[in-house]
C-alpha cells in the first residue's frame, strides 16, 4: 500500500476538484486570485515532475452571478444556466492565466452526465481529455451547465470529477472544498469529533457517518463526496477529501496529513478491464483471424484488417465479445465503430478507413485500452461467444 505522505507524489494521473467556496469568496462573490496563483504554483510542481493534471473546477454560476448583480438566494434554473455561460468565459480566463505564467496551457472542457456514460460521447470524451493530456495541457473541466437540464445534470461536481477520473484512469482523486474530511460524527455538535484518516471501505457505517454531516441541501455535501469517492475507489483510484483553502493545498496535503482518504483495491488498469469485462450488456460480437488473436494476445489493439465478421447491430462505444475464427470467445471491449461502419472497414488496412467511410476515424477497432482479454482477468477461453 502507498504510504499516506506520497500518494499525491507518486500518482501518474492526478484529478483535482475544486469547490466554488475556495475559489470565489463567498461573501464579495470574486475571485480569490492569491490562492488561484498559489493552486497554480502546486499545479505547476506536479507537472515538472511529470505528473498529468486535470482540474475540475467549479465557480461559474458564482462568478456570474456576481457579474451580473443576482441577488436572488436561489436563481431559476435558466437564471444559473446564463450565470454559468457568464462565469465560465472568466473562471476559463483566471485558470488559462495563472498557468501561462507557468507556461502551462490549459483547455476548458464542459461536460454533461451524457458525455461520461458507456457509449459513443464517452469515448469522444476521454479520447479528447487523453490526447490534451499527452500534450501536456491542464485541462479545466466544468459541468456545461448551460446545456444541462434537470434530467441529464450532475448537479454538482464531486460526481463529475470522480467520473472523469474513471474516464482517463487517474490514480489519484483529490476532493478540495472547505470540508476538512469525514468525521466520526459531525463536528459542527460534536466536540468529540474525529477526522477519519483512511476509509478502506465504503460500508453503511462509513455512509451513515456522511450523512449525518450533511447539511440540508446535500448538494456538494459530504453525501455527494462519498458517492463520488466510491465511483472513483472502484475505479481503482485513490481518493482524499480535504480542506482546500488555505494556500498550497496540493503542498499541504504532500508533507503531512490532511484529510480523509479512500483506498481503492485494484489498480485503474486492472479496475478499467474488469468494468469493460463484467459490468456492460455485450452488443454484438467480432470474430477476428488467427493473425489478430496473436497480436490481441501479444497485447496490441484490434485493428480493422483482423476482423472477419461482424454481428451487430451496436453503435461506437458499445461493449462487443470478440471471438476466435471457431466462435471462442477471447475478451471484450468499447469498439470504435458502430456495427454498419464496422462492416465497411473490415478485413482493410486502417489507412482507408477514410476512403471507405468519408472520415477519418480511429485507425484502431479496439483499442487495447479498451479491450479485456479473458486470460488476463483470470478467466479461460473455453467459453462459446
Ligand atoms: N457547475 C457549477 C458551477 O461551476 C458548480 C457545481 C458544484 O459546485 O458542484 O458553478
Amino acid at each position: 500500500m502507498v504510504a499516506v505522505t506520497t500518494r499525491l507524489g507518486m500518482a501518474r494521473r492526478v484529478v483535482i476538484k475544486i469547490g466554488s467556496s475556495l475559489l470565489v469568496d463567498p461573501e464579495g462573490g470574486v475571485l480569490r486570485r492569491s490562492w488561484l496563483e498559489a493552486l497554480a504554483e502546486d499545479v505547476a510542481r506536479l507537472r515538472g515532475r511529470g505528473q498529468d493534471v486535470l482540474i475540475v473546477s467549479s465557480g461559474s454560476i458564482a462568478l456570474g452571478r456576481r457579474q451580473l448583480q443576482l441577488r436572488d438566494p436561489v436563481l431559476k434554473l435558466e437564471v444559473s444556466q446564463a450565470a454559468a455561460a457568464v462565469g465560465q468565459i472568466r473562471l476559463a480566463h483566471a485558470y488559462q492565466e495563472v498557468l501561462a505564467h507557468h507556461g502551462i496551457d490549459t483547455a476548458q472542457i464542459l461536460l454533461t452526465s451524457a458525455d461520461t456514460e458507456a457509449r459513443r460521447r464517452y469515448l469522444n470524451a476521454r479520447n479528447t481529455l487523453n490526447a490534451l493530456l499527452d500534450l501536456g495541457t491542464v485541462p479545466v473541466v466544468n459541468e456545461n451547465d448551460t446545456v444541462a437540464t434537470e434530467e441529464i445534470r450532475f448537479g454538482d461536481n464531486d460526481r463529475l470529477g470522480a467520473r472523469v477520473a474513471e474516464m482517463i484512469s487517474a490514480d489519484c482523486y483529490i476532493l478540495l472544498s472547505d470540508v476538512a474530511g469525514l468525521f466520526t460524527a459531525d463536528p459542527r455538535r460534536d466536540p468529540d469529533a474525529e477526522l477519519i484518516f483512511e476509509v478502506d471501505e465504503i460500508t453503511p457505517t462509513i455512509e451513515a457517518l456522511a450523512g449525518k454531516a450533511a447539511s440540508a441541501d446535500a448538494r456538494g455535501g459530504m453525501v455527494t463526496k462519498i458517492e463520488a469517492a466510491r465511483i472513483a475507489v472502484s475505479a481503482g483510484c485513490h481518493v482524499l477529501i480535504a480542506d482546500g483553502a488555505a494556500p498550497h493545498p496540493l503542498a499541504t496535503i504532500e508533507n503531512g496529513r490532511a484529510g480523509t482518504w479512500f483506498v481503492p483495491h485494484a489498480n485503474p488498469r486492472t479496475a478499467r478491464k474488469l468494468w469493460i469485462a463484467g459490468s456492460l450488456r455485450p452488443a454484438g460480437r467480432l470474430v477476428v483471424d488467427d493473425g489478430a488473436v496473436a497480436a490481441l494476445h501479444d497485447g496490441k489493439s484490434l485493428l480493422p484488417v483482423g476482423v472477419r465478421n461482424v454481428d451487430g447491430p451496436f453503435e461506437r462505444g458499445d461493449s462487443v465479445i470478440v471471438c476466435r475464427p471457431d466462435g471462442r470467445e477471447i475478451g471484450r471491449g468499447l469498439v470504435a465503430y458502430s456495427s454498419r461502419d464496422a462492416e465497411r472497414i473490415m478485413g482493410h488496412k486502417s489507412r482507408e478507413i477514410e476512403r471507405l467511410l468519408g472520415y477519418r476515424g480511429r485507425d484502431e477497432m479496439i483499442h487495447r485500452d479498451d479491450l479485456a482479454l479473458t486470460r488476463d482477468i483470470g478467466g479461460n477461453e473455453t467459453r462459446r461467444a
